[in-house]
């Protein structure tokens, strides 16, 4: 956002496992700005047995996307709650062309509008190594990974004490199939957003801590969020 005018609104863009997630958490903490994480949203509704878990689950067990009406009105929702206020950082969302086109307009209906466009580019190895290697704890959420972030016990959440677990989309097989739909359905957005005018590439193969000083970098240059 530039100064006094409002909420700020970041989009993160990327495939699965190139680090939207972990640098939302940095940039939540450093910028205070909401993180809405559509699949996070998703795996909450499924935990709750609600209509929108129901109608999400299959798809997301095997890596296909949600229809795309169930995950717009969720984020059109979230972002028009007082905590959101300060600005949000949209992770996971947009996936499709209908998807970015509804949030323009529903934007465009309260005279707002994407600030930037963040696009981690990454390599498919990485993502695959990541996504595979990645451990969750059941109770907190929390993040791990087998080699990268590893907890202080082997599997064991640092903070909770439980045993962590994977998700079962991050087994090999769905890996695969989430990398084919982001390469069929996702990938389209960059150049959505290059025209648009406010795609920023950033190297989504760096470390978490690297790639922050650059996305920083950048904030500072650009007036984007402050
Ligand atoms: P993520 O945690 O962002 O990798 O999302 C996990 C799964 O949730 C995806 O593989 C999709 O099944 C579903 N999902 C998340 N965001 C969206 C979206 N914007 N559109 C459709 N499906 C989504």
């Amino acid at each position: 956002m530039i100064a006094g005018r409002g909420q700020s609104i970041l989009v993160l863009l990327g495939a699965p496992g190139a680090g939207k997630g972990t640098q939302a958490g940095i940039l939540k903490e450093k910028y205070g700005l909401l993180h809405v994480s559509t699949g996070d949203m998703l795996r909450e509704a499924i935990k709750d047995g609600s209509e929108t878990g129901k109608a999400a689950k299959g798809f997301m067990d095997k890596g296909e996307l949600v229809p795309d009406g169930v995950v717009t009105e969720l984020v059109i929702d979230r972002i028009a709650k007082p905590d959101a206020a300060k600005g949000v950082i949209l992770d996971g969302y947009p996936r499709t062309l209908a998807q970015a086109e509804s949030l323009d307009a529903s934007l465009g209906k309260q005279s707002k509008k994407i600030d930037g466009v963040l696009f981690f580019r990454t390599s498919e190895e990485v993502a695959i190594q990541r996504l595979t290697g990645r451990r969750v704890c059941p109770k907190c959420g929390y993040n791990y990974h087998v080699t990268n972030m590893p907890p202080q016990v082997k599997d064991v959440c640092d903070k909770c004490a439980v045993p962590l677990i994977q998700r079962d989309d991050d087994k090999i097989e769905t890996v695969k199939n989430r990398l084919t739909v982001y390469n069929d359905k996702t990938k389209d957005l960059i150049a959505y957003y290059r025209k648009a005018g406010n795609l920023i590439e950033v190297n989504g193969d760096l470390s978490a801590a690297q790639l922050f000083d650059d996305i920083a970098a950048i904030f500072r240059r650009e007036g984007i969020v402050k």
